[in-house]
């Protein structure tokens, strides 16, 4: 019996597509257009509604060596949800279902749950999911597979730190079920943290436990000016080393801020300085949220800041988080690549004096911005009519000033399939040597998002 016909036996017919024009929205993700890798031309779309349709179709790929490309939202940008080779994408978007467990303070939610669905049924029951990565129709499998970061891992983390349990499928259909609905584990091999950020290599994400925090009584997002790029980023260790733990601290530049706004039919307002620390404080109670935020204010007027915009009403922050999360795609069409380099975070001023000297050094201009609490800068590469070989040494030049401050050529975009390159240079070789023997064990017959991560 032919494939399509084995799929439709497990999931129905409505639910296996091979159409060309249907599979338009499936076989792309975010990543820069220039340096996408191309889908294959023989692709089969299928829908799963549960984890045991998900085992029977695995264990009929690996049967048939039939590569598989698990997908979430397509929002990723390292082309990681990109199928590459004739063969199969495993959409979960159908696996939506979610519960919030009150008493443990966590949500329960199907792989396919998109990061909007999350946060709003967190908030319907009085709680919170802090992290944000810019895309809210990202989904949880995604996000858990590329171990997503975004503007609120400051104060709690990255998508990680958030993960109590999982319900993965191997390649052979089994189904393991990792931690639960606990804050400690400590029980053999943590296989549940190699699942996290292994980008649909070595298993299929189901269904995980995810930790959610209580609501804060205050939150306010204060909107810092400064004059130079060096100032603003230089004062993010010190508000760090002060003693506060703001939800987010980002740097953007007024220029972007405006052009984004713009592209979303709105209008910018912060007319002081050239670029920002955009700070997202949450308390409590109104009174440690506000001493909280004179302090940082406090702390950045060392620095050379301006006179801060504070902005508490709900809708005013949700605006200035809308504009900052949506630069990249404002960009997206004027450039080649959108690098996600890391650093240790108090090196981060040494990191964008860096970027400053390669910029002069090629006479060209590199927007920055992104997570600078974490030590996460977004660095764009814009198109410039050049040829890959400029691109590609612009590039390298970055990623060894980052490598050379003790830092990773990417925090939270992952390897996907536009950094196996990289990896294999940055990375030594003897880990490398173990993750390929990883991979052969999760996945001996090298089914899973063949070309990501370890080739
Ligand atoms: C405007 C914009 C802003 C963004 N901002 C951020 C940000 O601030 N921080 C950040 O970290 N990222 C950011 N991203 C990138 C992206 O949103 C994240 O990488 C997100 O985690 C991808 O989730 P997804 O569901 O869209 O995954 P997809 O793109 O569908 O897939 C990503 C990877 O996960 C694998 N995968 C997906 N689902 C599963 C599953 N169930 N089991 C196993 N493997 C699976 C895929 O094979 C692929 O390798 C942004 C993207 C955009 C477009």
């Amino acid at each position: 019996m032919e494939l399509t016909s084995l799929l439709k036996r497990i999931v129905g017919d409505r639910f296996v597509l091979t159409d060309r024009e249907k599979l338009e929205n499936y076989i792309l993700d975010e990543t820069p257009i220039h340096i996408r890798p191309r889908p294959a031309s023989n692709l089969i779309l299928v829908k799963p509604s549960n984890t045991q349709e998900v085992s029977e179709i695995l264990k009929i790929a690996n049967q048939y060596r039939i590569p598989v490309y698990p997908r979430g939202g397509g929002s990723g940008l390292a082309g990681g949800a990109i199928p590459t080779r004739n063969g199969i994408i495993l959409s979960l978007e159908r696996m939506n279902r979610i519960e919030i467990d009150r008493e443990n303070l966590m949500a329960v939610a199907e792989a396919g749950v998109t990061l909007e669905k999350l946060i709003k049924t967190a908030e319907e029951a009085e709680l919170f999911f802090p992290l944000h990565p810019g895309d809210e129709s990202a989904q949880i499998g995604g996000l858990i597979s590329t171990n997503a970061g975004g503007t609120r891992a400051v104060k709690f983390g990255i998508m990680r730190n958030y993960v109590k349990g999982l319900e993965i499928v191997l390649p052979t259909g089994e189904v393991l079920r990792l931690g639960g609905r606990l804050q400690k584990n400590n029980a053999g091999y943590d296989l549940m943290h190699l699942i996290i950020g292994s980008e649909g290599t070595l298993a299929i994400i189901t269904k995980a436990i995810i930790k959610l925090y209580p609501k804060f009584e205050a939150t306010a997002t204060l909107v810092i000016p400064f004059e130079n790029r060096q100032d603003a980023i230089n004062s993010v260790p010190k508000i760090l080393q002060g003693g506060v733990m703001p939800l987010a601290i980002e740097y953007v530049e007024r220029e972007l801020m405006e052009k984004t706004a713009k592209h979303l039919g709105e209008v910018w307002q912060v007319k002081e300085g050239r670029c920002y620390l955009l700070v997202i404080v949450a308390e409590q109670s109104r009174e440690e949220m506000l001493n909280q935020s004179l302090k940082i204010a406090e702390i950045c007027k060392n620095y050379g800041a301006m006179e801060p915009l504070f902005a508490e009403p709900k809708e005013d922050q949700d605006r200035i988080l809308r504009i900052r999360s949506n630069i990249y795609l404002t960009l997206k069409s004027e450039m080649i690549d959108t690098l996600d380099v890391t650093v240790p975070p108090a090196s981060i001023g040494k990191l964008i004096e860096e970027v400053d000297r390669i910029a002069e050094k090629y006479d060209t201009r590199l927007p920055a911005y992104g997570h600078a609490g974490d030590g996460n800068l977004h660095i764009h590469i814009m198109d410039e009519g050049r040829d890959e070989e400029y691109y590609e040494k612009l590039r390298s030049e970055i990623y060894d000033a980052a490598v050379k401050l003790g830092g990773t050529i990417t925090g939270e975009h992952g390897i996907g399939k536009v950094r196996v390159r990289s990896l294999m240079k940055y990375m030594d070789e003897k880990q490398l040597e173990i993750m390929r023997k990883i991979k052969e064990i999760f996945d001996p017959n090298n089914i899973l998002n063949p070309e990501a991560v370890i080739p």
